[in-house]
């Protein structure tokens, strides 16, 4: 239960792709969460005992849902000596270990929270060490604390030594072992299914290696067909036509990163007989491959092949971006933090990417990160707009941020199921903002 109140005279920007913003609004939460009421100020009666909270010269937009996210790290760049594959070793073993798990778990739960004090009232999950993730969704549902909606993967599905292995990857090599792994998610309460398609950045050992296929489309179908006879999305990280193509036949419902699209991929994202709702949706993240792009390699310490890898999946990225504009393919909105530069309180800042680099209004930006999301995940009768009977999920700024983008990073309130954090505060790491701030 939440305290009802009312949002007076505030400036809604709606979240639709045309940018509609309706002046002077005012919008009632009641104790159960959900919008009872939002209009003209003059039109809308506030319940008696209701608090009000000043809404004049801000803006509320749709609480932003972060649909890519890891947990396992807070995004600051890792030293190298961390990503060999030796150290990789070394780490997975600790984070599987009890200790490794309390560790775990407390980050996640830190960095999640992190995510709610920047404006994210839903976020998913996309590859979990373990199933600390699912383990606090269930704490924040169940009211030991306030968080945002929480949609988690628990280990994303690999092959051997695929994308995501050996630290945050269930390993399979063949359809029925995939199936188990489904199954073993399900069991443990996920709510998500991610694939790892194609190899990624940084874990690439070769110039090329990201990208390049690692499951066959007869794996990635039995997984989709074991998630979605239970009514889960599958997302898949896949970074080449290859990968992308096998894994929307295979029914994938979110590809992950993307690539430039030909006609077949086309016609599988608007069309897909074989995915959950019938068509599947891009889910870009250009905040984890800009930095390693734009920044010297000096500031950066990532090596000549994560560079290449990053520059070559940087350029499939935008075209899969420009592609999906120009055929009308629904754009999700996801961060992938915790990968390197990518922090838990700068969400805005991919918005501000797909909309500066990627080509959409600030409005399609927006959108893709509230309406488009929500739908995408099959919650938008509960959150993704403002609207009476939804969930009050809202982030109240004080600029216009269809003007400057930026205005999204210091909430004045942000809202989660009615719940309000006043004027939020997050730990920030300065230096990597500044090297952020210069592209
Ligand atoms: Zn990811």
């Amino acid at each position: 239960m939440t305290t009802p109140f009312a949002l007076v005279g505030a400036t809604v920007v709606t979240g639709d792709a045309a940018g509609t913003v309706l002046p002077d609004q005012t919008v009632v939460v009641g104790q159960d969460g959900k919008i009872t009421a939002v209009g003209p100020a003059g039109d809308v009666q506030i319940p008696a005992g209701t608090g009000t909270v000043a809404g004049h010269g801000r803006y509320v937009l749709p609480g932003l849902i972060n649909a890519h996210a890891h947990l396992f790290s807070d995004g600051k760049p890792l030293p190298s000596i961390l990503t060999s594959e030796s150290a990789e070793k070394v780490v997975s073993a600790f984070f599987h270990s009890p200790v490794g798990h309390r560790v775990v778990k407390g980050r996640a739960k830190k960095n999640i929270l992190t995510q709610l004090r920047s404006g994210v009232t839903t976020l998913r999950s996309l590859g979990d060490v373990g199933y600390e993730v699912v383990e606090v969704r269930d704490e924040i549902d169940g009211g030991a604390y306030p968080g945002p909606r929480v949609i988690a993967s628990g280990p994303l599905l690999a092959a051997t030594g695929g994308h995501g292995t050996p630290t945050i990857a269930l390993v399979s090599d063949n359809p029925w072992d995939a199936r188990r792994n489904v199954r073993t998610n399900l069991r443990k309460g996920v709510t998500a299914i991610k694939i790892a398609a194609t190899g990624g950045v940084t874990d690439a050992r070769a110039i090329g290696e990201a990208g390049r296929p690692q499951m066959t489309e007869e794996e990635m179908a039995a997984i989709c067909e074991e998630a979605h006879a239970a009514g889960i999305l599958v997302a898949a990280h896949a970074q080449s036509k290859e990968g992308i193509t096998r894994a929307l036949r295979a029914g994938v419902d979110t590809i992950e990163h993307g690539a430039g699209m030909n006609d077949e991929m086309i016609e599988l994202f608007r069309a897909n007989p074989q995915s959950l709702h019938g068509s599947s949706a891009l889910v870009p993240t250009l905040q984890a491959c800009l930095p390693l792009v734009k920044l010297p390699q000096t500031d950066t310490g990532i090596d000549d092949i994560v560079r290449a890898n990053a520059e070559m999946i940087y350029e499939e990225m935008l075209q899969g971006i420009r592609d999906a504009l120009a055929n009308d393919i629904t754009i999700g909105m996801g961060t992938d933090s915790a990968l390197t530069y990518v922090t838990h309180y700068n969400t805005w800042r991919e918005v501000d990417y797909v909309s500066r680099y990627g080509g959409l209004t600030p409005a399609q930006a927006l959108h893709a990160a509230t309406g488009a999301n929500a739908r995408m995940l099959g919650i938008d009768t509960v959150t993704g707009s403002i609207e009476t009977g939804k969930d009050a999920d809202l982030l109240v700024v004080d600029g216009d941020p269809l003007a400057d983008l930026r205005a999204l990073a210091n909430p004045a309130y942000v809202v989660a199921r009615g719940l309000v954090l006043d004027h939020p505060e997050v730990e920030r790491f300065d230096d990597l903002d500044a090297q952020l701030d210069s592209f």
